[in-house]
């Protein structure tokens, strides 16, 4: 078994606090991905977990074995770095099977799991080159099959496709997803990137200043963040945040005179007068006749389009209410030009409500 658990788990650099007693249950054959800004203490996490940082307080436990006090290479982990790390002086092959040579496997196990591992990469054809013979994706694949060679319990990345370009990032990514479906070992993926941490994990961890904000599964997370914080950093673009007023038990006044109602999921919880950011994601704020034809309250906006950013399917429609600015979504889209107006229907049943102060969602 292999799963993975923090307890409680500190570390501090001098006086700095970089992870602030973090309790994290990770389950055998689960892919979980570590997610925050940068500095929020998630590599640093991850290298408490792999033993390559000491941790300052609590216990750090996988496959129920406490290894707080084990050197790396007796965790049976294997981690995957965004340098790759390669030899470069050693083949494909040697690069593969370094390890396990290290480690005095014999001959013939060497080249069984070399083969292995090259056959879920798609690597025999490279075998014999040097890295800097290879592409950056075909680095990190070697740098992935080193890893696997070993049978860890556990697989640790550490923002592993940093260093490629967009569209090879997009392709490694679907790699390491398949890798997980194949080997079905555990996973803890660290990356700044959303997009990642949604497309990859069954459970997102999203850190901020050494703490964990909100841990689910990535659609936990779009749907119901339980703050403004996480409402803006998953999802593309950012949910938009407008300043209100709860100016009755069924209303919030937002600027401009705008009054929309409170929503479902938020009714009953609110009090007369609390300051609030009324909250909707650009899918949810559609065009008439350009949005999906969804049951539900909705608000009838007239709004001015400011800019347009086509993406193929749908046109992101910049545009402002109450004074804030706002992302729509248009889908089947046709040109639109700055300055158009066009009538909204804003889906009042996905809006959210957060208190101002605390920034905590108001829900039932
Ligand atoms: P992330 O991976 O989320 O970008 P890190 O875990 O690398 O963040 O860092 C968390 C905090 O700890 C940051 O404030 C960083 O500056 C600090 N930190 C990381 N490594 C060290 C170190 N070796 N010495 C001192 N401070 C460090």
């Amino acid at each position: 078994m292999s799963e993975v658990t923090l307890s409680k788990v500190v570390k501090k650099y001098g006086q700095l606090q970089a992870v602030h007693g973090i309790d994290l249950d990770i389950q055998d054959g689960e892919f979980v991905v570590l997610v925050g800004p940068s500095g929020c203490g998630k590599s640093t996490t991850l290298r408490m977990i792999a033993g390559l940082e000491d941790i300052s307080g609590g216990e750090v436990s996988i496959g129920g074995r406490v290894v707080n006090d084990l050197p790396p290479r007796e965790r049976n982990i294997s981690m995957v770095f965004q340098n790759y790390a390669l030899y470069p002086h050693m083949t494909v092959r040697e690069n593969l099977g370094f390890s396990l040579k290290i480690a005095k496997a014999d001959i013939a196990e060497i080249t069984k799991a070399v083969d292995a591992a090259a056959e879920i990469l798609g690597l025999n054809e490279l075998m014999d080159r040097k890295p800097a013979e290879l592409s950056g994706g075909q680095r990190q694949r070697v740098a992935m099959g080193r890893a696997i060679v070993r049978h860890p319990d556990v697989f640790l990345f550490d923002e592993p496709l940093s260093n490629l370009d967009a569209k090879l990032r997009t392709q490694m990514r679907v790699e390491i997803k398949r890798l997980h479906q194949r080997v079905g070992n555990t996973i803890i993926y660290v990356t700044h990137d959303q997009v990642e941490a949604m497309t990859l994990a069954d459970r997102i961890v999203l850190m901020r200043d050494g703490h964990i904000v909100q841990v689910g599964t990535p659609l936990e997370l779009f749907n119901t963040p339980i703050n403004t914080f996480v409402a803006t950093f998953i999802g593309s673009p950012p949910m938009n945040l407008i300043d209100g007023t709860v100016s009755g038990e069924d209303a919030i006044e937002l600027s401009d005179g705008i009054s929309v109602p409170v929503p479902a999921n938020a009714r009953g919880k609110v009090q007369t007068g609390q300051k609030v950011k009324f909250g909707f994601r650009a899918d949810n704020l559609m065009p008439q006749k350009h949005s999906v034809q969804e049951e539900g309250q909705k608000a009838e906006l007239e709004l001015t389009v400011t800019l347009t950013e086509p993406l193929g399917t749908e046109t992101l429609l910049f545009t402002e209410v109450a004074g804030t600015e706002v992302q729509a979504k248009m889908l089947n889209p046709r040109p639109v030009h700055p300055g158009e107006v066009l009538k909204f229907d804003l889906m009042l049943d996905k809006c959210h409500v957060f208190d101002a102060t605390s920034t905590n969602a108001v829900r039932g």
